[in-house]
């Protein structure tokens, strides 16, 4: 696996409670960093109070010091220009010389989360047909099916949370909800602020409303861990027993973000969760040193594999009946915050899989064909046959050839009842000259709004395509996705071969 967690430029700045100076050095730290930097540096607090050691080991006579890449390049109170100009000297040096070994999917899940805050504060509309919010059952149904095919999956989507704490704006995010959270070097008042901006984070509908969960609270924190609990969170909230808990994205995000938060090594496991067994979903994050115990692979990822996909299987039928009783009957499936959640809470599993490790493209292809072939929406397939065979002498019988097969795809694609969910915009079909069939779709909920990494990003999509054609036609065509917004295009472009 590529090393995407590793920034190149660290930088270690020393304070303590009763540093008159450092509050202002501080506050410019975060001004120049936060911003076009962000994704260049790893930032450490470091109290000289709560870690006298540290300071003995780095030198450290005076403060504030700032320390870049092991070198010390300010000590002591200096006027607001004179900080400005050396760590815009000292990081622009270094970032151009490290430009190459910046990781293209830090730099996307930056933009993802800047995308996503714009949405969220209404200055810019990711998908201008649909909105930018989804019904929270295929959000579980595409997790579900990632989590059923392999059980390296709960690691890795682990991961891409923990990168999205690290680097994406949650921290940005945090410090609007909780402002006094920027402005203390403390580790315990940070750890304090933290925790409420935390909480306001799930629950808040006005300043962030992402309608990730229904509501957050802190349940105990101590120096070295928090427990926090959250109650109808997107991923956890399937109203049904999954047997395993699901929710590994929150908890690496929320280790991810405290772990930059605090400057210190933070892990965060799920100990109950509402997927199962359990009213809502608690995790414990533990932080310190190094030496704090590595995230394990949970027990339930060793469970014998046919057994978890069967019971995959059946949690997938019983979304699907939560899906339309939400859809037709005005069943609420979450009290507070409602069906439908932003794209952001998915956006960033997909998209960081994806750019992870090109294998994890198959394992995403994958999951979305068992999607395509057992999931919801067979029925309404079946509904869309009746229809478009309803003047023809003979009843239809499947498999169908591949034309009327895919007539029949594009509209399954096109139906009123699917894009109900939201999950993509407009769809076409179009022809080529040999007869392949192009299908363009716009405005799919996982990489709306992303600009070129130069690579297609909608494995998962085109393996539903070829699972649900597969049921029409009994055979697997070759779909591919030849061009995406991850390649720099309006939409999504799959050509489903006519011959394979
Ligand atoms: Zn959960
Ligand atoms: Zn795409």
């Amino acid at each position: 696996m590529s090393n995407v967690g590793d920034p190149p430029i660290r930088l270690l700045m020393f304070t303590s409670d009763d540093c008159i100076y450092c509050p202002p050095v501080e506050s410019i730290v975060r001004e120049v960093v936060g911003g076009a930097m962000k994704d260049f540096i790893y930032v450490n607090t470091v109290d000289v109070n709560e870690n006298p050691d540290a300071a003995n080991i780095y030198g450290v006579h005076s403060l504030p010091t700032l320390m870049i890449n092991d070198q010390i390049v300010l000590q002591g109170g200096m006027d607001d220009d004179t900080v400005r100009e050396i760590l815009w000297n000292t990081l622009l040096t270094l970032a151009v010389e490290n430009k190459e070994r910046v990781v293209k999917s830090k730099t996307s899940l930056l933009e993802l989360t800047h995308n996503s805050w714009q949405s969220l504060t209404g200055t810019r509309m990711l998908r201008h047909n649909v909105g930018d919010f989804i019904h929270i059952a295929p959000y579980q149904l595409t997790l579900l099916s990632l989590y059923s095919l392999d059980p390296l999956v709960p690691t890795l989507v682990y991961q891409a949370g923990n990168q999205l704490g690290k680097y994406g704006i949650m921290f940005h995010v945090l410090s609007i909800l909780e402002p006094r959270l920027g402005k203390t070097a403390r580790r315990s008042k940070r750890l304090k602020y933290l925790l409420d901006a935390l909480e306001l984070y799930f629950s808040d509908k006005e300043v962030v409303p992402t309608y990730f969960a229904d509501e957050a609270k802190a349940l105990s924190y101590d120096d070295s861990s928090y427990t926090i609990e959250i109650k109808g969170l997107v991923s956890g909230a399937l109203g049904i027993d999954v047997g395993e808990p699901m929710c590994d994205y929150t908890a690496g995000m929320l280790a991810g973000v405290t772990e930059t938060l605090l400057g210190a090594y933070a892990v965060g496991e799920e100990i109950a969760c509402a997927a199962n067994r359990s009213d809502s979903c608690i995790f414990r994050i533990t932080f310190g040193d190094n030496s704090t115990k590595r995230r394990q692979p949970r027990e339930e990822d060793k469970i014998d594999i046919n057994n978890r996909r069967l019971k995959f299987y059946e949690s997938s039928h019983e979304i699907a009946v939560n899906l339309e009783e939400s859809l037709f009957m005005r069943k609420r499936l979450r009290s507070i915050a409602g069906d439908f959640v932003h794209i952001s809470s998915l956006q960033p599993i997909i998209v960081s899989l994806k750019l992870m490790d090109d294998f994890l493209g198959s394992i995403l292809y994958s999951s979305g064909r068992e999607l395509g072939l057992f999931g919801w929406g067979k029925t309404l397939l079946y509904e869309i046959l009746d229809s478009m065979f309803e003047d023809e002498e003979e009843p239809y019988s499947l498999p169908l050839d591949i034309d009327s097969g895919v007539e029949g795809l594009y509209r399954y694609m096109t139906h009123p009842t699917t894009l109900l969910t939201k999950e993509w915009g407009v769809v076409r079909l179009k022809t080529t000259e040999i007869g392949d069939y192009m299908l363009n779709v716009y405005d799919y909920c996982a990489v709306a709004g992303i600009s070129n990494v130069g690579k297609t990003l909608c494995d998962f999509l085109a393996g539903f395509l070829v699972g649900r054609l597969s049921v029409l036609i009994g055979y697997e065509a070759s779909v591919e996705e030849v061009h995406c917004q991850g390649t720099g295009a309006e939409f999504c472009q799959f050509k489903i071969t006519r011959n394979n």
